[in-house]
């Protein structure tokens, strides 16, 4: 590909020292049992006598729920449990749990599980708070405008960072769309991240919500809105992963390696929240609304591809990415380990036996199907506006025909 055009670099430059804004929103408990130590604590220092559970089905068979339970139990602490989240958390799914919360007075949600159950919740916060339905809150739509419950989230998977950002993803099935819904009012108060609570994870889960942590950190680093602040914390998300998830997903009993990765996918949430995300989750997303492929498998598929395409915008950070993967990379010239980042990139996806394309899907995508996914990806106002390369209908559509087949 050619080199960047100075046009580009100026604009990126430009953009580097733009404004953000660095509020720290969340209360952030990390390490080893810090839920046992500070659960009930902060539940009985605000005087909450009745707690939502938004868990999954998952959740519940592993066993994190009774011991949180339990947890809860010994501090007298009262519960409605709510563990119907699905992967991908549905519209009606969000309006039948805040009924519940609404129905049994509870006060306060804890948000137990992944991504899914973390948003879960959060729709449930701003349907609590706010009134009316969750998807009238999507953005673009309204605002939400009155303070909603206090989310006490505790991630279970290794991945989204949803325990310490202002948006849930909530999935419309019958428009087959994801949207997204952005308000400092649903950002947990509080986040415990755990990492024993993430041993029971499959390896498959330990792959794919890793993966998805590592491109919240590559596209935070590489969006148009990184800046000094949000890329200290994508750079250090980026080498922490890079250098623990292999050993994580092979050796469950690593406690080093998967405490390294479950704190990387915390500091790749700071990092998106400040410095946004680009078109792997414009792309990726419709391809979980549309054919249900998982978050982290869509994101790290699609990653190689959109790599390819963004390295002229930056050779200086696209090479860093790069020797980071690799760092024999450190004896050829920027540019040429620029080149190379969507190739170590593939090879890292291997390790984690992360396919290269969706052909496991098994499905004839069709020029119209491709164009649908396309036009949709680029609906995506939350991530496709902060891509370093601007791209057009037919480079998504291209970037779909190379990741489809
Ligand atoms: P998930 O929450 O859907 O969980 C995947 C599966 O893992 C579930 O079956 C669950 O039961 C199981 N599981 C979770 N923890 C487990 C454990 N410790 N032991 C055993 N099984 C466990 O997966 P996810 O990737 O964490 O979340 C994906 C969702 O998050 C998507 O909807 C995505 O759009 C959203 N997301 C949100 C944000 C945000 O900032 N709000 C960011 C990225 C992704």
């Amino acid at each position: 590909m050619d080199l960047n055009t100075q046009k580009e670099r100026e604009t990126n430059l430009e953009l580097h020292t733009s404004n953000f804004n660095s509020l720290l929103a969340t209360n952030l408990f990390f390490g080893e049992e810090c839920v046992n130590k500070n659960l009930p604590l902060i539940i009985q220092e605000q005087g909450y006598s009745k707690i939502f559970i938004a868990t999954d089905p998952g959740i519940v068979s592993s066993g994190i729920l009774n011991k949180v339970l339990k947890i809860l139990d010994d501090s007298s602490i009262k519960c409605e449990i709510f563990s119907e989240v699905e992967p991908n958390p549905l519209d009606v799914t969000v309006m039948k749990g805040t009924a519940i919360y609404i129905e049994e007075n509870c006060e306060l949600i804890i948000a137990l599980g992944g991504g899914s159950a973390m948003d879960f919740a959060k729709g449930v916060s701003a349907v609590v708070g706010n009134g009316g339905h969750i998807l009238d809150y999507r953005r673009g739509k309204k605002t939400l405008q009155k303070k909603c419950p206090t989310i006490i989230a505790i991630p279970t998977t290794v991945g989204t960072g949803s325990e310490v950002t202002p948006v849930s993803v909530i999935t419309d099935p019958q428009a087959k769309r994801k949207y997204i819904i952005a308000s400092p009012y649903i950002q947990p108060q509080y986040a415990m991240v755990d990492p024993t609570l993430t041993y029971t994870l499959p390896a498959h889960i330990v792959a794919s919500t890793g993966m998805d942590a590592l491109v919240h950190a590559i596209e935070s680093y590489t969006s148009n809105a990184a800046n000094p602040f949000s890329e200290s914390f994508s750079i250090q998300a980026i080498k922490m992963l890079v250098k623990n998830l292999p050993t994580s997903y092979k050796d469950n009993e690593d406690r080093e390696a998967r405490a390294q990765v479950h704190l990387a996918s915390t500091l790749a949430g700071f990092a998106f929240n400040y410095g946004k995300l680009g078109i792997v989750h414009s792309c990726s997303h419709p391809m979980s609304a549309r054919y249900g492929v998982p978050h982290g498998i869509a994101n790290a598929v699609i990653l190689p591809y959109v790599l390819e395409f963004n390295k002229v915008t930056n050779i200086e950070k696209f090479a860093e990415i790069a020797r980071i993967f690799d760092p024999s990379l450190k004896d050829v010239d920027e540019r040429e380990a620029a080149n190379q980042v969507s190739k170590v990139v593939h090879r890292f996806n291997a390790q984690l036996n992360i396919p290269s394309t969706f052909s496991h899907l098994k499905i004839d995508f069709t020029h119209s199907m491709i164009a649908e996914l396309a036009r949709d990806a680029m609906d995506d106002v939350g991530t496709f506006p902060f891509n370093p390369r601007k791209a057009s209908l037919d480079e998504v559509v291209s970037i779909y025909q190379k990741v489809l087949i």
